[in-house]
């Protein structure tokens, strides 16, 4: 079957007493279990039965299955957020005197959460430059323990060349991580490109407009220790599971990320062409865009759609925040992949905690607009983009 398909097809791991047509929402903490053997089996794994919602709960199953069935990934953990599964993932590999090979390019949190809060547990991050594959072959060594990065970086939009990363990570025996909230899971193939282990900001495009918080580990299994660290101790003792009601809106959101996606990033191509004709926007910067530099590489990797997140620049950072001040249909908010459009200033919102000469570290500019492409109308979007830059 094809993938939009298997989105709406997914078997329940028990027939539901109702015949209910969507998975049904388990709120509930405990189960019932028939024997204390039947207990015992539940609690060492012998079988898939739930012994406690901190662990287990049959509506988020049903969501991890249904991400399976598209992935075909050996294993699918959900989290309370994206990053929830990022820190999980991380925490399978680290311990103090290990290093993580990233790059400076990364979501602010993602930073903030290597930098200080694993940073003060004796874990080393080591920032280089992914496109310069002999400064990651450098940085590499015994002591690694994970590569980590993001397919598309926000908000500079660099495309790294995911197979060769994961020869270089593969050569050492350590797994090349990647966040790829950018681009939906169902559109290319991660494990093919060498990735061990995704992970994704379910918030994002799979929650179908910013219903609810939450997030993937999409296991490949080339490294058992995350199903192993995951299944049997991390999620007991971090408590960040995903909620069922999370679970029911994300499994619905998946039924339709294929039209939502087709039509976001279509709309996304065909407004970042048009204001590439525009005298007050100095750049464009969308990796769809035939003269981008990165345009070659993120078809090769991740197929004909670049995503529905794009950046403009503007002349400076005062034109910046007017821009932003004047905005009529595209919403003034954090967030990205809603079914409504949203504009955001990076520098003064995501990266105000970093200083100016930080941020510049991390190309993020005073003079940059990030977008995040909605479900609305192309024609109201360049609209409302050319109102406000008068
Ligand atoms: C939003 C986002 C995250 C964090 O996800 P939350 O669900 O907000 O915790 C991580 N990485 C990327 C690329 C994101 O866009």
């Amino acid at each position: 079957m094809k993938k939009q398909t298997i989105a709406t097809t997914t078997n329940y791991q028990k027939p539901d007493a109702y015949g209910a047509l969507s998975m049904p929402v388990y709120h509930c903490c405990a189960f019932e279990f028939d024997t204390a053997k039947h207990m015992t089996d539940s609690f060492t794994g012998r079988v898939p039965d739930p012994e406690y919602v901190r662990v287990m709960n049959p509506t988020v199953t049903f969501f991890e299955n249904r991400v399976k069935a598209l992935t075909d990934a050996a294993n699918v953990f959900a989290f309370n957020s994206g990053m929830a599964a990022i820190t999980n993932v991380l925490l399978c590999f680290v311990k103090a005197g290990k290093n993580i090979v990233t790059s400076n390019h990364l979501f602010g949190n993602t930073v903030s959460l290597m930098r200080n809060t694993l940073g003060p547990l004796g874990i080393e991050t080591r920032e280089v430059n992914l496109l310069d594959l002999d400064a990651v072959r450098a940085a590499v060594d015994d002591d690694t323990a994970c590569v980590f990065l993001e397919i598309i970086t926000n908000p500079q939009m660099e495309v790294a060349d995911l197979s060769a990363l994961a020869e270089i990570a593969h050569a050492k025996g350590v797994p090349l991580i990647a966040d790829t909230t950018l681009i939906p899971f169902t559109e290319f193939d991660a494990k093919a490109l060498g990735i061990d282990a995704q992970v994704v900001s379910s918030t994002k495009y799979i929650s179908a407009g910013a219903t609810s918080l939450g997030g993937l580990i999409i296991d490949y299994g080339t490294f058992p220790v995350i199903n192993r660290k995951t299944r049997f101790e991390l999620l007991f003792n971090m408590g960040y599971y995903m909620t069922p009601h999370a679970a029911y809106m994300q499994t619905t959101g998946l039924e339709s990320l294929d039209a939502r996606y087709k039509v976001q990033s279509s709309t996304a191509l065909e407004l970042a062409k048009r204001l590439q004709g525009v005298p007050q926007i100095k750049r464009v910067n969308y990796t769809g865009l035939p003269d981008n530099p990165f345009y070659d590489i993120s078809r090769r990797q991740f197929g004909n759609t670049a995503g529905a997140m794009l950046t403009i620049d503007l002349e400076d950072k005062q034109a910046a925040i007017s821009f932003i001040n004047r905005l009529k249909v595209i919403h003034r908010a954090s967030n990205l992949f809603d079914n409504k459009s949203l504009a955001l200033h990076p520098a003064s919102t995501i990266f105000a905690a970093f200083s100016g000469s930080q941020r510049r570290a991390m190309d993020v500019y005073d003079t940059t607009i990030r977008l995040s492409i909605g479900l609305e109308h192309v024609d109201d979007l360049y609209d409302d983009i050319i109102q406000a830059l008068q």
